[in-house]
């Protein structure tokens, strides 16, 4: 018996084969999940469709989060469906490109309120269809990432919104425990997707981050994966308000100089 059989989980932010979203949806699918996958837009059907029937799954429906009435619609056919859902993932985020370079200081209020309302304030919107799916409890899941507690060049618009994300996980932590709703988020290492694509220098952060993470190696999807199944199975029944690290132990650094870095200045 997996460690999701009997659980439905629905999925929201599968782009292509390299989203995280579609890491997490394989490992809970292998754990016995059944699964639903929420894609952005008709232009990504083409990918998601068959990632979906790979692993099984017929629930395919468009939601884009800024519209309340799509939310409540796939949230509709999802209730129809399945009746209810025991996980649901939230591993979404967009921001325009000209804020994510530069400086902090030059983050348009546009911009601004874009990154906010699609990649944090959909939490909230998510969250709030899917509890009349969650009446026995269950495991709320999003993706964020260390911009959110120390200065990471570039990301300041997604800066604001991964901290508002993981503000916004323990809020809804406390106030949905009641009803046995965990919410917890993952903290993931940088992994090249569609959306880091849009981060001016990713390939070189890459590559440097693999040399100076403690684990010396780079996250992978399927590793994040892992770390949603932990968060959705029973396995973390008393662990809610959370924001796990997946970074390979990126976030314990105070300072990214490696021994192998300061052997090479001085030579
Ligand atoms: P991705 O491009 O594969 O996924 C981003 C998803 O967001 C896409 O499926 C896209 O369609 C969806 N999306 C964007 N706007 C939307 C909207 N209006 N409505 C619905 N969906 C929308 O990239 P990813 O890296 O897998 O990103 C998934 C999550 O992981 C994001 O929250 C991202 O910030 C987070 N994350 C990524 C990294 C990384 O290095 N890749 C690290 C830490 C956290």
């Amino acid at each position: 018996m997996g460690l999701m059989a009997g659980k439905t989980a629905l999925i929201f932010g599968v782009a292509n084969r390299n989203s995280i979203a579609w890491g997490i949806a394989q490992r809970l699918q292998e754990e016995g999940a059944r699964i639903g996958i929420s894609y952005a837009s008709a232009a990504l059907l083409k990918r998601v469709q068959p990632l979906a029937e790979s692993i099984g799954c017929d629930f395919i429906e468009p939601c884009d989060v800024t519209d309340d009435r799509q939310i409540e619609a796939v949230f509709q056919k999802a209730q129809e469906r399945f009746g209810t859902i025991d996980t649901l993932v939230h591993s979404l985020a967009y921001a325009p490109r000209e804020d994510l370079a530069g400086r902090m200081v030059d983050v348009s209020r546009d911009g601004f309120q874009q990154t906010l309302a699609i990649s944090a304030y959909s939490l909230i919107a998510l969250t709030r269809a899917a509890l009349p799916l969650m009446p026995a409890g269950g495991s709320i899941i999003s993706m964020t990432y260390y911009a959110a507690e120390k200065v990471i060049p570039r990301y300041n618009a997604m800066a604001i919104a991964k901290a508002s994300l993981e503000l916004i996980t323990k809020y809804l932590a406390a106030d949905l425990g009641s009803q046995q709703i965990r919410v917890n988020a993952i903290s993931a290492g940088a992994i090249k997707t569609l959306a880091a694509a849009g981060i001016p220098g990713f390939r070189d952060m890459l590559r440097f981050t693999q040399q100076a993470v403690p684990l010396r190696s780079l996250v992978h999807q399927r590793e994040v994966g892992d770390a949603a199944l932990f968060l959705a199975s029973d396995l973390s029944r008393q662990v809610t308000g959370e924001i796990l690290h997946v970074d390979a132990g990126y976030h314990v650094l105070g300072s990214t100089i490696t021994d192998e870095m300061m052997a090479q200045l001085k030579s």
